[in-house]
């Protein structure tokens, strides 16, 4: 079956990325806060489990992190990526499951992983517009909380 979508294609670019984790259950909830939140829509997705975790120097997650570094490195080439967002989610399996992480405090660990992982960006990829949000969740929805990464 084929299907068009009707939304319409922008060509200019925004020269901004978001790295997360592909997590269904809060993909939505980036794109509202992306487009609405940061005003960043059409923003390039850089979306695979436990998203900036893999550039937080796990050793289990070494080849995520060659890729995803490989994928920025791309997007600065071909789309002039002037722009990085990081985005850490409350209850990411990914660090249970495939870091096999029993920290008490998975939450101050993530925030300290986007720390990691904005400083492993500016030194490879050579880019210092980084920020950092922990998305949590709420009675109603999502919220995004801005982390300090420096
Ligand atoms: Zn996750």
């Amino acid at each position: 079956m084929e299907y068009e979508s009707k939304l319409p294609y922008h060509t200019q670019r925004m020269h901004a990325a978001a790295v997360y984790c592909s997590d269904g259950r809060v993909c939505e909830q980036y794109d509202d806060f992306l487009k609405n939140g940061l005003n960043l829509p059409r923003y390039d997705r850089v979306a695979l489990p436990g998203g900036p975790a893999c550039l937080a120097g796990y050793t289990a997650a070494r080849l995520e992190e060659a890729g995803v570094l490989d994928e920025l490195k791309f997007l600065v080439d071909a789309h002039g990526l002037q722009r990085i967002v990081l985005i850490q989610h409350e209850d990411c399996a990914f660090y249970k499951s495939h870091l096999q992480v029993r920290e008490q405090s998975l939450e101050q660990l993530q925030k300290a992983d986007l720390v990691r992982a904005a400083h492993m960006i500016r030194h490879v990829i050579k880019m210092d517009n980084v920020e950092g949000y922990f998305a949590k969740r709420t009675e109603t929805g999502v919220t995004f909380v801005p982390v300090k990464l420096d």
